[in-house]
C-alpha cells in the first residue's frame, strides 16, 4: 500500500513532461510523414504503358486451295474494272476465277454445311458453303447435278462440284471455277484466306 501511493505522485510529478515530449515527437513524426507524403507524387515517374496491341489475333482462316492446280485467269478487283469479254463491258470482278479443265474436281476450302445448291443462267451453277464464323464461299459456273444438297456436311478437301462453263456471264472464259467469298454478308477478297503462291508454282 505504502509503495502505490509513493509512486503515483511520482507519475502525477512527470506526467505532464512525458505527455508533452511524446506530443511533440508524435507531431514531429506526422509533418515528416506528411512532407514525404507530399513530395512523393511530384517526383515519382509515372510511366502509363499504352493498351494498344495488347489483343493477339485469332489464328488467320486459312483455305484449302479449291483446286490441285491453280490457274487464275481473272483475279479479284473491288474497284478496278476489267473487261468481260462475254457481257461486253468494263466491270469490277469480286472473285477469282480459276481455269481448269471440264469435269475437274472441285475442293471444299474448309470443313463446313451447304447452305444453297441452285441454277441461275449467269452464273450457271452455285454452290454455297457455311464455314463458320460468318464466312460463306460460293462456288458459281460449276457442272450439273452436284454431289452435294443443302444441309450437307462436308470435310475440308470434299469433292463438292465439278468445274464447267455454266455461267453465260463468263461462258467466253471457258471452263473454270468462279469463287467468291462472303463475310457476315459482305463480299470480300477470297485472297484473305487463300495462297495460292506454292500451288501456282506446281
Ligand atoms: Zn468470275
Amino acid at each position: 500500500m505504502e509503495e502505490e501511493t509513493k509512486k503515483f505522485p511520482r507519475l502525477r510529478k512527470y506526467g505532464y513532461w512525458i505527455f508533452l515530449v511524446t506530443a511533440i515527437l508524435v507531431l514531429v513524426l506526422v509533418a515528416v510523414l506528411s512532407a514525404q507524403k507530399a513530395k512523393g507524387p511530384i517526383t515519382q515517374n509515372i510511366s502509363i504503358e499504352p493498351e494498344t496491341e495488347s489483343f493477339v489475333s485469332a489464328e488467320p482462316v486459312r483455305f484449302l486451295s479449291p483446286l490441285s492446280s491453280v490457274d487464275v485467269i481473272k483475279n479479284y478487283s473491288n474497284s478496278a474494272l476489267q473487261y468481260s469479254k462475254t457481257l461486253k463491258q468494263w466491270e469490277a470482278h469480286k472473285a477469282i476465277d480459276f481455269l481448269a479443265e471440264e469435269g475437274t474436281d472441285v475442293f471444299a476450302v474448309l470443313d463446313g454445311t451447304i447452305t444453297e445448291v441452285s441454277y441461275n443462267y449467269l452464273m450457271g451453277n452455285v454452290v454455297k458453303l457455311d464455314v463458320g464464323k460468318g464466312l460463306v464461299v460460293v462456288y458459281k459456273s460449276l457442272q450439273n447435278d452436284p454431289p452435294v444438297k443443302p444441309g450437307d456436311k462436308v470435310k475440308r478437301g470434299d469433292v463438292i462440284g465439278k468445274v464447267s462453263a455454266t455461267a453465260k456471264s463468263e461462258a467466253s472464259d471457258g471452263p473454270h471455277l468462279h469463287l467468291e467469298t462472303w463475310l457476315n454478308g459482305e463480299n470480300v477478297d477470297p485472297n484473305e484466306y487463300l495462297d495460292l503462291t506454292e500451288k501456282e508454282s506446281e
